[in-house]
């Protein structure tokens, strides 16, 4: 695979670098954001966009109107950061202690800046607007999206897209699938009440643990004799926490774990077996249990009409080998929340290379990308603009 980056404009090109550099070395947390939604406020407010800020909490919304009529297409990125001491050695490193941006937010946000000043430069050929959406909070539920598509962010918006820098994806590629592509990340977690006491006298105690234990291994039967086999779902539990000494029976035992799904019913009937397993549990251990269900993000839907655009669109303009397909992530992304709204596609965009340093895991201390990627964000979007309002 050639490493190029096919975006031709060399200058936008370098502002996007400082651009994503700056937000590297000023990141923000997830709902916290300040100095990152002004710095992109003043950049939009420059180039002359109607620019809203403090939607739906701490995003920012540009409007692009072209200089005919025609449909409205919208782009986002993300700009939040991460709890996370940076680990990296570069002279852009993250200036706020355990916080960095290790998920490529950064680049994101630098991104969409560029591709916004390339559509501002084009826009006596546009017909119809393009709404740029800078999100919050992308990290931590409920996330910034759907605050933003109360606050009206969508309206107007006849077709989305969305793009991800992806460090297991080689620069130049395109991953664009059509249907489900990431999960819907659900979390659970039951507090087991029982009656501790002496280990040598468990019949004079409600040992919770065991109680813990059958709930554990009840929660294995879900998906493996409850779930289609064709469908995919994944419950974990991931933490189990109870007693402190050898010889004592305790008193609780704590419980969580996750749920991730693809298909809206699996998802409704886990929740509903999990409650039904942990009623059961109450019952033949003699316990009393609070379960608590907090939904996550929903799955991410690409819309097949869009996804096709896209697919023709790139294979245009970078080649038949650049798009590809690979099969869907049980990771979440608030995204979902767009595409549940108007049609649209959410693209992840390679962004390692042979170089070590461009292939550490997102959310990793050492998460860094090649950032010929950048241009590759700015020439699929403005590809898109193009193709929708030409
Ligand atoms: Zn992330
Ligand atoms: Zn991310």
């Amino acid at each position: 695979m050639a490493l190029t980056y096919p975006l031709t404009n060399e200058a936008i090109f370098t502002q996007m670098v400082e651009w994503r550099r700056h937000f590297h070395r000023y990141p923000e947390l997830s709902f916290q954001e300040v100095e990152t939604p002004k710095y992109i406020a003043a950049l939009l407010k420059d180039l002359g966009l109607d620019v809203r800020e403090q939607v739906g909490g701490r995003g920012v919304v540009a409007t692009l109107q072209g200089a005919g009529e025609g449909p409205t297409i919208a782009f986002r990125a993300d700009f939040d950061a991460l709890p996370i001491q940076e680990e990296n050695n570069v002279a852009y490193a993250s200036e706020n202690p355990g916080v960095m941006h290790a998920c490529g937010h950064d680049g994101h946000a630098a991104a969409l800046l560029g591709t916004a000043h390339l559509l501002t430069e084009m826009k006596e050929e546009l017909n119809g607007k393009v709404v740029f959406i800078f999100q919050h909070a992308e990290e931590l539920t409920p996330g910034g999206a759907i605050a933003m598509v109360e606050d009206g962010c969508l309206d107007g918006v006849d077709v989305i897209f969305g793009a991800h820098v992806s460090s297991d994806l080689e620069l130049g590629l395109y991953n664009v699938r059509s249907g489900a592509i990431m999960a819907a990340a659900d979390a659970f977690s039951v507090e087991i009440q029982g009656k501790g006491g002496h280990g040598a006298k468990p019949h004079t105690t409600i040992d919770p643990i065991t109680a813990g234990t059958s709930l554990v291994n009840d929660l294995q039967r879900i998906v493996s004799r409850r779930v289609d086999p064709i469908d995919q779902a994944v419950v974990s539990v991931c933490k189990f926490q109870s007693g402190n000494a050898f010889n004592v029976i305790p008193d609780t035992v704590s419980v969580a774990g996750t749920v991730r799904t693809f298909n809206k019913e699996t998802r409704t009937q886990i929740e509903r077996d999990i409650e039904r397993i942990v009623s059961g549990i109450e019952l033949t251990g003699d316990v009393t249990c609070s379960l608590t269900y907090t939904k996550g993000y929903p799955t991410v839907v690409n819309h097949e009409k869009e996804t096709t655009i896209v697919k023709e669109v790139m294979k245009d303009k970078v080649g038949e080998a650049a798009v590809i397909e690979r099969p869907p992530m049980m990771g979440a992304e608030d995204f979902a929340y767009y595409l549940e709204n108007v049609p649209g596609t959410f693209i992840h965009v390679g962004a390692m290379t042979d170089d070590p340093d461009t292939q550490y895991p997102h959310h990793h201390p050492r998460f860094n990308f090649d950032e010929r990627a950048l241009g590759n964000i700015g020439t699929l979007f403005v590809s898109l603009a193009e193709n929708y309002l030409k």
